[in-house]
């Protein structure tokens, strides 16, 4: 018997990913109700909550109204998380929200990293370049993602307008590297410490935007080391759920940079790829369920930046799998993805011209 039926799961957010969530929840029977507001793109297939994600009181009261509560992101107050029966556990999503406690957790857990220091003041920073040489990257500890928060320094001279640009709030240096590729690795643990992993990805990303995903990332040996590492990553935070960790890779090793707390951009392609997708195991995770099968076959994703591609011509290939989020066209605002098996290379070629052209 499946006794997770009929659970009400909440998602702190309403944008694509909770989207996403509660499409996948339909599969499996689980109700997705999402904690946002009017307007929000989750809206066209989930309820969707008026919650202030800023008031503890607010978000106390939502996850009253469902059996379990979980994140579409990490940048959410650490204050509202308490007290609240939730997955990823708040500790979890603290470390990943915080650039500096993130890196020194992969430290602990025996991963490698960029060469980093904490920069509190315009003092900091002399001590930190001796750790990180130059050139080097100026990140916000906080609230970074899509490549915002960050400034690349050439010379010393650039640290105080890198400073100035990012509003003199805590951040760390980090020595920028020298890399073949970026890839990442998403895994999953249940409730009963069951972990299953999707295979490695590699990401292509433009202007610090993820642009194609190409899965999977054929490499055996850089495999079983990103397994490693993650299953000692969910361990060590008595993690339940998706867990996305993104890395460099140099030659055979792997240079951990960032990991996200929740389901993914670059595993969006599991939704026609593989057995069960990122979606349905994150859910089927902190919902107590059996974890579904990993089983992924070859498949390329393209976000859609900007705007979506008119539909009449995308319909014209059946062999394009669309996803449009519905959100209004925005400069640097991902509204969509296409999708596609990566026997299709060509066609895959052609709408990546394309999609870069509008975006
Ligand atoms: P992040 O927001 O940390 O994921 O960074 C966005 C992008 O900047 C990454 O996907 C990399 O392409 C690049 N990047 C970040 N950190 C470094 C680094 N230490 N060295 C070189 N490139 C980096």
């Amino acid at each position: 018997m499946n006794v997770a039926k009929g659970m009400r799961v909440g998602v702190l957010g309403a944008g694509q990913l909770a989207l996403m969530l509660a499409e996948a929840g339909k599969h499996i029977g689980v109700d997705v109700i999402c904690a946002g507001q009017p307007g929000d793109c989750a809206a066209s297939v989930a309820t969707v909550v008026p919650v202030n994600l800023e008031d503890a009181s607010d978000v106390a009261k939502f996850a009253k109204q469902v059996d379990v509560v979980t994140v579409e992101s990490e940048n959410i107050q650490p204050e509202v998380l308490t007290g609240i029966n939730l997955f990823p556990n708040a500790h979890a999503i603290g470390v990943a929200q915080d650039r500096l406690l993130e890196k020194r957790f992969f430290q602990e857990c025996g991963l490698e990293a960029a060469p980093f220091a904490p920069v509190d003041t315009p003092a900091d920073f002399v001590l930190a370049l001796a750790v990180t040489g130059l050139p080097a990257i100026l990140k916000t500890r906080r609230m970074g993602y899509d490549g915002k928060g960050q400034v690349r320094i050439y010379e010393r001279k650039g640290f105080a307008p890198a400073w100035d640009q990012l509003g003199k709030v805590p951040c760390i240096v980090e020595g920028m590297l020298h890399f073949d590729t970026e890839v990442s690795l998403i895994a999953v643990r249940g409730k009963d410490g069951a972990v299953a992993f999707y295979p490695l990805v590699e990401n292509f990303h433009r202007d610090g935007i993820l642009r194609k995903s190409v899965a999977p990332f054929l490499n055996s040996s850089l495999q079983q080391q990103a397994e490693g590492y993650l299953r000692t990553l969910l361990e060590g935070l008595d993690y339940v759920g998706v867990l996305t960790v993104e890395f460099f890779v140099a030659g055979n090793c792997l240079i951990a940079n960032e990991m996200a707390p929740r389901v993914h951009n670059s595993g969006h392609w599991t939704i026609e790829g593989s057995d069960s997708s990122q979606f349905e195991n994150h859910l089927r995770a902190i919902c107590g369920m059996p974890l579904g099968n990993t089983q992924s076959r070859p498949m390329i994703m393209l976000n859609c930046i900007r705007e979506m591609p008119p539909e009449q011509d995308t319909k014209l290939f059946p062999e394009l799998l669309r996803h449009d989020y519905g959100k209004e066209p925005r400069a640097a605002r991902k509204v969509g993805h296409l999708t596609f098996a990566a026997t299709e290379a060509r066609l895959v070629a052609e709408w990546q011209q394309r999609l870069e052209r509008s975006s």
